[in-house]
């Protein structure tokens, strides 16, 4: 189960809806909230959001973009069409999109003008939204981020994300609907979600549902360099060699299964 808590919502009007993105292999960012009720722990979202509130109180606060469909309607008829990425500081499947459904009627408009879409999320939410993706499958990929395949360890780190299990049923049910995937593994975290087992069982998991298999160590920002923050312990006095091991270990076994796999992210601040 799932936990709930008391959250704040608040709703804004936005001039713009599409931003141009620095991720590879992504045109334009598309974020219909800001903030995420999931609240992982390592989320790198909140340094990349402006809202003060949500930010500090990160998991608890989420911003409704309320006008984003209509300025997305505009901003499409004079863009470029490219591969827009849903969800690149938010999760646009976290459980508020049940009500809102802003993230469904964004990528009926996307996918309507020719505009590729790309999703990343932790929540099977984005099964209610099969239909669309089904009719456009050839402009759609959804990808997972699974961490861990250990409830213990999933509830410590992204406490209010759906468990991992609904997260592989999503992937197999999207897979065999035809709509390409992607599991996110990330972040990868010495000592806590590394272990062979684990990254067997998602390299399994990528190769029967024919995902690709994106890897991620940790990059460690300065929210967590503090021995109150949950994974500090993790993350100190990791030998030197950490990233490059497991990063081999990876790469050898996906070439054993045949699973295609890149590095998540090129970023900076890795250990
Ligand atoms: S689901 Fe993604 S955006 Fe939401 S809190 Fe977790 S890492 Fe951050």
């Amino acid at each position: 189960m799932t936990p709930t808590r008391i959250l704040r919502i608040k709703h804004i009007v936005v001039k713009t809806a599409l931003s141009r993105s620095g991720l590879p292999d992504i045109d334009y960012a598309l974020n219909p909230y800001i903030g995420c009720i999931h609240g992982c722990i390592y989320c790198y979202a909140r340094l990349y959001t402006r809202d003060k509130e949500a930010t500090s109180n990160w998991g608890s606060v989420v911003v409704v973009k309320q006008n984003i469909a209509s300025v997305l309607e505009r901003e499409t008829r004079r863009y470029k069409p490219g591969v827009v990425g849903v969800g690149t500081i938010t999760d646009a499947y976290q459980p508020i999109e049940a009500k809102y459904k802003l993230t469904r009627r964004c990528i009926e408009i996307l996918l309507s003008r020719r505009f590729k879409v790309s999703i990343q999320t932790k929540n099977p939410l984005v099964l209610r939204d099969l239909d669309i993706l089904s009719s456009h499958r050839e402009n759609v990929d959804v990808g997972f981020t699974i961490t861990t395949l250990r409830e213990d360890v999933r509830r410590m780190i992204e406490p209010y994300a759906p468990p991992s299990k609904a997260r592989i049923s999503a992937i197999e049910k999207l897979s065999s609907s035809g709509i390409k995937t992607w599991i996110f593994y990330g972040p990868i975290i010495p000592g806590l979600n590394d272990d062979e087992e684990t990254v067997k069982d998602l390299i399994t998991l990528a190769y029967k549902t024919n995902s690709l298999f994106y890897y991620d160590p940790i990059h460690v920002k300065d929210f967590m360099k503090t021995p109150d923050h949950p994974l500090w312990r993790y993350i100190v006095n990791k030998p030197r060699d950490w990233r490059s091991r497991v990063i081999k270990s990876i790469e050898v076994l996906c070439s054993e299964y045949g699973v295609k796999c890149r590095p998540g992210f090129t970023g900076d601040s890795t250990i």
